[in-house]
């Protein structure tokens, strides 16, 4: 061997001894936080902001726990002018859905009609919130009724602080009221760098609904 390949040979043995050294630091912190983490909660988990992907990551909750065996119910505060493609899969897998029957505000421009819609799922997601079989129940959109006033703000307070022990619960939607956020244990906000529609791209079934 050259001298020139020893060289090389010795530099590569020494960056490979300082990488390992860094990651058993790194291991050892993050073990001592996943040792000092020991308490089990039900969460209550806010995914707010402009960004594509709050729906989606509150469906991949729902999946997850699906995944793990665990009931899971689904009220969704506005319905869009597609059907989710979510619903047909957790449907089928016992996750029971509400779904507002008619659009939401710029679609039927009626505001009374709407507070009666937004009432009846808020009815089925408080009896969710009180069900101690449900594991996880996610109330996607939920945060343009409380904005709008449609529901009261204490109501959806009350209904998320007395919910059964260890359920967890995901809102999801844009401008989340600083209350919820507050109370949540887990909040997201997914900013929007671009988004296809921009471009003047439609929606795309499977990608966007
Ligand atoms: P998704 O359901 O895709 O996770 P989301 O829940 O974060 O999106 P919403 O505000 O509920 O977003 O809007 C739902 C629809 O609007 C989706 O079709 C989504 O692709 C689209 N959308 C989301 N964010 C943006 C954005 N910043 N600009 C344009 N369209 C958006
Ligand atoms: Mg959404």
């Amino acid at each position: 061997m050259s001298d020139k390949e020893t060289q090389t040979e010795d530099a590569t043995s020494t960056k490979q001894q300082k990488h390992q050294e860094r990651q058993q630091k790194l291991k050892q912190k993050v073990d001592e936080r996943i040792a000092a983490a020991s308490e089990d909660k039900g969460l209550f988990l806010v995914i707010t902001g402009n960004g594509k992907g709050k729906s989606t990551a509150g469906f991949g909750v729902v999946t997850r726990a699906v995944g793990h065996g665990y009931k899971a119910g689904v009220a969704q505060f506005i319905k869009g002018q597609w059907e989710c493609g979510e619903r047909n899969l957790l449907q089928n897998n016992g996750v029971e859905f509400h779904v507002m029957g008619t659009g939401f505000t710029w679609e039927t421009q009626n505001r009374e009609s709407d507070i009666e819609q937004s009432e009846l799922i808020w009815k089925e997601a408080k009896r969710m919130l009180a069900d101690p079989s449900i594991d996880v129940v996610l109330l996607d959109e939920l945060t343009y009724l409380v904005s709008y006033k449609y529901l009261e703000l204490d109501d959806v307070v009350n209904a998320i602080a007395n919910r059964p022990d260890g359920q967890h619960v995901v809102v999801t939607g844009r401008g989340c009221h600083r209350q919820l956020i507050e109370m949540a244990d887990t909040v997201s906000e997914v900013q929007s760098t671009k988004h296809a529609f921009d471009s003047g791209i439609k929606a795309q079934k499977g990608i966007d609904w």
